[in-house]
């Protein structure tokens, strides 16, 4: 996308849905959201293609903890020695800890389909987790990305802008758009308003901050 940003799709459910973001300077990377577990692998692929070391992956921003944005995390920390998992407060213990995370998707994916669609989660050690307030700012390479608090998708969401690319990285705060149906008229996008801690008033809220 320029600006040292690629979009590698994560094929969650199937193309074209969903992405992780690898962001690149100055010799220094970072993913934005990793994809389920099943995408773990194509992101390290994605890191041998474009020539980045896994030791020159210092973060993983994970916007929130569902799994189709978080879901491979445990597995890329275990394959990236130097990268530190950035969590938003109410998310981070679910990461470290992931009984509760793995028996509410199966509740709403049932057993068969979450080990399908999830693969194994593996916890984050709580030595390489950063905890990111709201306002927080982190530097990779030359650049600075700052910490939004989110909240509306889930209570547990963090938005990062990026100021060299003057981009935010949305998660599921700013909607979905299904490319399939963009027209002349613009992109498709509705609300992302999926169980179990969908707020809309904070939601509504939370775009008008990022806006
Ligand atoms: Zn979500």
């Amino acid at each position: 996308m320029g600006h040292g940003v690629f979009v590698i799709d994560t094929l969650y459910l199937r193309p074209g849905l969903a992405a992780s973001h690898l962001v690149v300077d100055d010799g220094r990377a970072a993913f934005v959201d990793t994809g389920a577990g099943p995408a773990a692998p194509r992101l390290l692929a994605a890191l041998d293609e474009i020539g980045i070391a896994r030791e020159q992956v210092d973060y993983l921003f994970l916007t929130h903890v569902h799994l189709d944005h978080a879901g491979g995390a445990g597995q890329l920390m275990q394959a990236l020695p130097n990268a530190r998992a950035v969590l938003h407060p109410r998310g981070a213990p679910h990461l470290i800890d992931p009984t509760r995370l793995i028996a509410g998707s199966i509740q709403v994916y049932g057993e068969a389909l979450y080990r399908q669609l999830y693969g194994e989660l593996i916890p984050i050690p709580a030595e390489r987790v950063i905890v990111a307030e709201d306002g927080q700012r982190l530097q990779l390479g030359r650049r600075t990305f700052e910490f939004v608090d989110a909240p509306g998708h889930a209570r547990h969401h963090f938005c990062v802008w990026d100021e060299a690319s003057r981009s935010m990285f949305t998660g599921d705060t700013f909607g979905l758009s299904y490319r399939e149906l963009a027209s002349a008229r613009g992109a498709f996008i509705l609300p992302t308003t999926t169980p179990v801690q969908f707020e809309p008033e904070a939601l509504l809220a939370s775009i008008d901050r990022l806006a």
